[in-house]
């Protein structure tokens, strides 16, 4: 039988777990990628950003360890060798990535990929180009960092968060444009190394769009370690100065003057797709990416997009799950992507994760809800770990009692999130997750915890008419 000609262009975790799938299931797959496989994830993103973030934890948690019996003298970091470490992690995982597309057959074309038209690519590479042919495209270019428009945003010394991972020298001072994800986890990762770090946020809130309780508590532990926020701030230009780089701010009707080594500029980021071709192959755009129905096909029949480059939700599970949804739907199969249940994970301290629908949310698609909340002062690990810093928040319909949404705020909430991750994709109810016996001491125990408080009847809280 002759096998279906898959091309794939980008190697993230979108196209290169697509890659991996389509191989699986008999396709004849080339993949396209222009830099390195792994892309934003591996090698700028989710990997390079958890090993700094290891670093500076481990060195908070020592500096801090008087408080668990620990006395150590003149804790210092080696920058060059946790920026070396990064590197060989990323090298290691690249190189693994590399050898499962080799072991699944998929043919890897290191050059730049552009559409010809809808069943022809061009590659260009240093020493040659050529044209491949396919019988389907499955374009996962991901993203690149967006840019502000301001005055003095090209200036040396602002930089983006590529350029935030490489740095010299663990700066004296950063201020951080974008209160998101990416720039509070670069907020908690500076600042845990100690460099004096401000955020500014043009909205109301940090991590707009997230339940306001879990992120103004967030916001308030990130104070506590030292880091200044800024909200419905706006930054107006940049300049130089003999201090470093001096920002114009417009916060609550005044305007003021931060001065900072580096500004990190963390407002979004744009689809990766100039110089695609997608005009010569009459793919429809709009302001976040390329347009796709739910089975992730473009306008143009044949042609899949997936993962950042779509603009639905950037997160490299998230990529990872369309890409596989993608190829499955090119192989004739019917594919299970469930895009309400998709975790979110913030690794600061604590970390926060949420699946499903916040509070405001669920009530805003009319529905009666219930709430439970449970403190993790009320835990007994999380009072080990860290002195009990957290909530977990479970968001309930009334009529069933079915789980719709969970919010963890506390140690290790971006692995816990995948039990409320599961709940939710079973259409588990509250009594479920309370009848689920959990291990003691554990913070997940708070879960059910949580799930109890649904019904005011936590067992290590007061009752709310105490
Ligand atoms: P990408 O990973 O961007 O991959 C696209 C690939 O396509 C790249 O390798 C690129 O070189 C290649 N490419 C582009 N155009 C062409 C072309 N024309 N021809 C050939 N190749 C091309 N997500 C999480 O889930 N968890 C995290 O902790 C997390 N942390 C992050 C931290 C930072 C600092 C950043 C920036 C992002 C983070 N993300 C995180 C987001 C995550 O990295 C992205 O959502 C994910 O990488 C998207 O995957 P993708 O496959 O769609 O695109």
């Amino acid at each position: 039988m002759v096998k279906k000609r898959l091309v794939i262009v980008g190697g993230g975790p979108g196209g290169y777990v697509a890659a991996v799938r389509a191989a699986q299931l008999g396709a004849d797959v080339s993949l396209v990628e222009k830099d390195k496989v792994g892309g934003t994830c591996l090698n700028r993103g989710c990997i390079p950003t958890k090993v700094i973030l290891h670093s500076a934890e481990l060195f908070q948690a020592l500096k801090s360890g008087a408080r668990s019996g620990i006395l150590a003298d003149n804790i210092r970091i080696d920058w060059p060798s946790v920026l070396q470490r990064k590197k060989s992690i990323v090298s290691g995982l690249v190189a693994g990535v590399a050898g499962l597309l080799k072991a699944n057959g998929v043919k890897v074309f290191q050059g730049t990929a552009s559409l010809l038209n809808d069943k022809t690519l061009e590659i260009v590479s240093n020493q040659e180009k050529q044209v491949v042919a396919a019988d389907g495209i499955v374009l996962a270019v991901g993203s690149e960092p967006a840019a502000v428009s301001i005055s003095g945003a090209g200036l040396p010394g602002v930089i983006d968060s590529t350029q935030a991972l490489e740095l010299s020298n663990i700066p004296r001072s950063l201020l951080i444009v974008g209160g998101g994800v990416i720039g509070l986890e670069f907020a908690a990762m500076y600042g845990a190394l100690g460099t004096a770090v401000t955020v500014v946020e043009m909205q109301d809130q940090v991590l707009p769009g997230v339940d306001q309780e879990m992120a103004a508590m967030l916001q308030q532990e990130l104070t506590r370690e030292g880091v200044v926020f800024h909200t419905r701030a706006k930054i107006r230009q940049i300049a130089a100065s003999t201090l470093g780089l001096t920002a114009e701010v417009e916060a609550g009707g005044k305007v003021l003057s931060m001065t900072a080594e580096y500004i990190l500029v963390a407002v979004g980021r744009k689809p990766s797709i100039a110089r695609l071709g997608i005009e010569a192959a009459g793919i429809a755009v709009n302001h976040s990416g390329i347009v796709v129905n739910e089975q992730f096909q473009t306008n143009t029949a044949g042609i899949y997009a997936i993962g950042d480059c779509n603009g639905k939700t950037l997160l490299a599970h998230a990529a990872s799950a369309q890409g596989v949804a993608a190829v499955e739907h090119f192989m004739g199969h019917k594919p299970g992507y469930f895009s309400h249940i998709i975790p979110a994970c913030i690794y600061t301290t604590p970390e926060f994760a949420t699946v499903g629908l916040t509070e405001e949310q669920a009530k805003q698609s009319g529905r009666a809800v219930k709430v439970g909340k449970f403190p993790l002062s009320g835990n007994g690990k999380a009072l080990i770990e860290n002195s009990g810093k957290g909530l977990i928040k479970i968001i309930a319909g009334v009529q069933y009692g079915e789980i719709l949404g969970v919010q963890i705020l506390g140690p290790r909430a971006t692995d816990i999130i995948a039990e409320a991750a599961l709940a939710i994709r079973l259409e588990a109810t509250v009594e479920e997750l309370i009848t689920t016996i959990h291990a003691h001491p554990t913070i997940s125990e708070a879960v059910a915890e949580a799930a109890l408080a649904v019904y005011d009847q936590a067992v290590h809280w007061p009752p709310k008419d105490h």
